[in-house]
């Protein structure tokens, strides 16, 4: 497929509506007109400016057949650049549409936080009418997509009323697995090959929290969400995770803390003992993940235990009282069906979990899914993720965070239901990017809002063994994070 891209530099935006088309494909892009480009299938998305007016159109050709659409736009609209880009954006996406038949629920609205711009209409004083409006007709989404994100929205709005300007939120990583899942990229060691760096890695992370403890300790923030991801952070013993929460309670005052959350995501991995300390450490939400009720499901991919393990890491969990638990489901799962998959959202309502996360199956490159050349996957998980949706309303959940990610089947997305006043703080903070969040451990990546909205990031080193050995080096690199704080945040 070829682009060609005429009087507008556009390529960002306009190649990401032609890959909810035609996902798979590596794009031959110009700039310039040339007859040649034209013989196979492409997109020619041209502005012509004239004295007034700019006239804006596309024209795709997909096996021999040809579709185009034009729209006029006078030279002197308000944010003329930027309205260019969506009317093209549009235009192309019915161009695509019509060729292919397929449509795109989320309309042109590619980027991964749909809530993000709802939020800003919202603070910009709009009515619901008029965000309707503007993401149906302008943005061409779906009435149901434009609901849960409008309730999404909403909820967010209610659970960030008290979030104070000094406060910022700590997340732990714990980059070991008892073995990896065939759908997963995350930067996870499997236990199984590197067990003989936890104990190592242990001790540099409690050098991290000291040194970061201290340094917080002296500029006055507030410390408000405490998250431990990964990975699996309950790879870990009991009494190597009581060695990195009780340095945490050593260097950071927890007088302020709204929310403490501990992902003890593989059932394979927990026992009462690692429970019990989580609880006594001050943790009171856990996740503990089972992305389907259906054993052969989880055979497939390699996710290794099973349905029993997890209902009886749950009936743990419940009777140690933590306040809130999360569950988190795929869809799309390869081996897996709508059927299955509907049993799967009952038999975890029946559960009655205070969050459930649904999330759409994505195919990263880094995944062993996708080297696998056995794996079809061939389930609609928009009818798996639409009936979830309907189960989780009817039964008194509000989805309160909401992202995108690429490669996700259908061009779905990912979706955070909670009971009202159970919303977890922490991930509407990562999505919506509207608190500090200081990242400590291997792979960790430290994200700063400062008071004008703009963000700094800043890597720790991605692997364990990397981490180990130049965690000196990482150290004075961090030094940024409270440069940055001093100077944009306090
Ligand atoms: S448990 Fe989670 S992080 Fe670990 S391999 Fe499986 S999906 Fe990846």
């Amino acid at each position: 497929m070829t682009l060609i891209f005429s009087g507008n530099d556009f390529k960002y935006e306009l190649e990401s509506v032609v890959k909810l088309f035609i996902p798979a494909t590596l794009f031959d892009i110009y700039y310039d007109i040339k007859t040649e480009y034209f013989s196979g299938d492409y997109c020619f998305i041209r502005r012509k400016k004239g004295k007034e007016k700019s006239c804006l159109y596309t024209i795709c050709r997909i096996d021999g057949k040809i579709k185009y659409k034009i729209k006029r736009i006078l030279n002197l609209t308000d944010n003329y650049e930027g309205s260019c880009e969506i009317i093209l954006a549009r235009l192309l996406f019915m161009c695509m549409s019509e060729l292919t038949g397929k449509s795109a629920k989320w309309g042109i609205l590619t980027g991964i936080r749909p809530v993000k711009r709802i939020n800003k209409m919202l603070d910009s004083g709009m009515s619901k009418d008029e965000i309707e409006k503007e993401l149906s007709e302008t943005f061409l989404c779906d009435k149901e997509k434009i609901k849960i994100a409008y309730k999404t929205a909403l909820t967010q709005k209610k659970a960030l009323e008290n979030l104070s300007s000094n406060s910022f939120s700590l997340y732990i990583s714990i980059p070991f697995c008892p073995s990896r899942c065939s759908y997963c990229s995350f930067v996870s060691q499997s236990v199984e090959s590197s067990i003989r760096l936890i104990p190592e890695y242990v001790d540099r992370l409690c050098d991290e929290i000291a040194y970061t403890g201290n340094l917080i300790s002296c500029n006055g923030l507030k410390l408000d969400t405490i998250y431990f991801g990964g990975g699996t952070p309950t790879s870990l013993e009991a009494n190597q995770l009581e060695k990195v929460m009780n340095a945490i309670s050593r260097h950071f005052d927890l007088s302020s803390l709204r929310e403490y959350t501990v992902e003890a995501g593989r059932a394979d991995t927990i026992t009462r003992g690692k429970l019990e300390v989580i609880k006594s450490c001050g943790a009171d939400r856990v996740s503990i993940n089972p992305q389907t009720m259906n054993d052969n499901v989880l055979k497939a991919i390699d996710r290794r235990h099973t349905v029993k393990q997890f209902v009886e890491g749950y009936t743990l969990a419940r009777e140690i009282r933590f306040n809130s638990i999360n569950t988190d489901l795929i869809a799309g799962l390869p081996t897996d069906t709508v059927e299955s998959f509907k049993n799967t959202t009952d038999e975890i309502i029946a559960l009655d979990p205070e969050n459930v996360t649904v999330h759409t199956l994505s195919i990263k490159r880094a995944a062993d899914l996708n080297r696998r050349s056995d794996t079809v996957i061939d389930n609609p998980a928009e009818q798996m993720v639409d009936y979830a949706s309907k189960r989780l309303m009817e039964s008194g959940y509000n989805p309160y965070y909401l992202y995108r990610q690429k490669n996700m089947l259908e061009n779905l997305e990912n979706v955070g239901w909670s009971k009202p006043g159970k919303e977890s703080l922490y991930n509407i903070y990562i999505m919506e990017e509207n608190q500090s969040i200081i990242a400590l451990g291997a792979g960790a990546s430290t994200k700063l809002v400062a008071r004008n909205g703009h963000l700094k990031r800043i890597f720790n080193y991605k692997f364990p063994l990397e981490y180990i050995k130049h965690f000196d080096i990482m150290l004075e690199k961090k030094k940024e994070v409270w440069g940055f704080i001093e100077k944009n945040i306090l």
